[in-house]
């Protein structure tokens, strides 16, 4: 009969044995000519990778760089104007209970 224990680490075995498959396999792929190019955050044009901001230069492509750009600001200030109404009174709430 099988004991617990010699269950238990059977099972240990077996899922390390998985979980280092998974890695291996995972970093095989992932390394595989990705480090060497980017893609253009509008078209998917590969670029170079040190290009900033990440756009291939075309003149739609800016265009709509900036747009998503100002869109990205637009939500971020709606964020943290949201998290200053939501927080405030917490915040607040915490600097009274201290005091
Ligand atoms: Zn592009």
């Amino acid at each position: 009969m099988v004991s617990k224990e010699k269950l238990k680490k059977q099972v240990e075995k077996t899922s390390n044995a998985l979980k280092g498959g998974v890695k291996k396999a995972g970093g095989k792929g992932l390394h595989k000519g990705v480090a060497s190019h980017k893609h253009c955050r509008i078209c998917h044009l590969p670029i170079d990778i040190k290009r900033e901001p990440e756009i291939c230069g075309d003149e739609a492509c800016d265009k709509k760089w900036l747009q998503n750009k100002k869109n990205e600001k637009m939500v971020r200030i709606a964020f943290f104007l949201f998290a200053g109404v939501f927080f405030a009174p917490m915040i607040w709430n915490g600097i009274r209970v201290l005091l």
